[in-house]
């Protein structure tokens, strides 16, 4: 089997939880990397333990800075083979009290973010007749939560995405895949668990316990389980895999 070890992956939002667990494994492989984020000092920490790796500061909705981020990732790297569309947040609020700034920054880094970054890489592998872009997007992405409305719409965007671009690259060599964690344990996580724990007269505890009752295996998933899939998504031997949206989380949608 051929390895990934000459090719360059970029991944958004590669310093913290999923993404930096995505570093780790590609990493491991021997891929040339370039992470991207807004704080560029958890960027450059993270790099300093990873041979070949590139950090490079980049807000994701914004199409200038990431025009600037890529052009400064191919000359530093060469094309990028692998794009992980990994970047993102959740805001949580009801519906009917959410303003429409609210709304518009989920659609921004959640789903604009990712047509921001894939406009970014795609002439390229189209030209080399190689590529793999993943893009992680969430349950939320397959199914409704009560409370993160627009989240659920920007994922569910993603995955709509991911399913026309897989057919419009499909003579390409390049695969383009959703990778759909349910509740994983991130700071984005505890970033939802503090959130219900202030707004409602619930413990820390009694909250995470509500957020574990959504998989049936009772346990938040890895971010090494998630870099797992996307790896073998990555793969040569993948390439009969496009248009999907995978699910890792412990058999909440099936
Ligand atoms: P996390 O640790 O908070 O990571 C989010 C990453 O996205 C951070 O590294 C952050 O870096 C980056 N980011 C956020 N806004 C950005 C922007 N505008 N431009 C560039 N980078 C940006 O959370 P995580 O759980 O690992 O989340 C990773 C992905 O998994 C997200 O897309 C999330 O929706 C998805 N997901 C997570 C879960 C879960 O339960 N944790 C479940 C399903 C899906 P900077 O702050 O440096 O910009």
């Amino acid at each position: 089997m051929e390895t990934l070890q000459e090719k360059h992956v970029v991944i958004t939002g590669g310093g913290s939880g999923i993404g930096a667990a995505i570093t780790d494994a590609l990493a491991e492989k021997g891929t040339r990397i370039t992470i991207m984020g807004r704080k560029l000092d958890r960027l450059q920490e993270k790099v300093k333990t990873i041979k070949q790796a590139f950090a490079v500061s980049v807000d994701v909705t914004d199409l200038d800075q990431v025009e600037q981020g890529f052009a400064k990732a191919v000359a530093n790297h060469g094309t990028v083979d692998i794009l992980i569309n990994n970047a993102g947040n959740a805001i949580s609020v009801p519906f009917h009290k959410m303003g429409l700034e609210d709304w518009n920054t989920m659609l921004a880094v959640n789903l604009n973010g990712v047509f921001n970054c894939t406009q970014a890489c795609l002439p390229s592998m189209r030209k080399q007749k190689w590529g793999r872009i993943i893009n992680i997007a969430s349950t939320a992405g397959l199914k409704g939560y009560a409370y993160v409305s627009a989240y659920c719409a920007a994922k569910h965007g993603v995955i709509g995405l991911t399913r026309a671009l897989a057919l419009e690259t499909a003579l390409d060599g390049i695969t383009v895949n959703a990778v759909c964690p349910g509740y994983t344990e991130t700071a984005l996580t505890e970033a939802a668990i503090e959130n219900i724990f202030q707004k409602t007269n619930y413990t820390k505890a009694e909250v995470q316990m509500q957020l574990l009752q959504n998989n049936p295996q009772k346990r938040f998933v890895q971010p090494e389980e998630i870099a797992n899939t996307v790896f073998w998504l990555c793969q040569h031997d993948s390439k009969s895999i496009t248009g999907q949206a995978v699910p890792v989380a412990g058999g909440e949608v099936m």
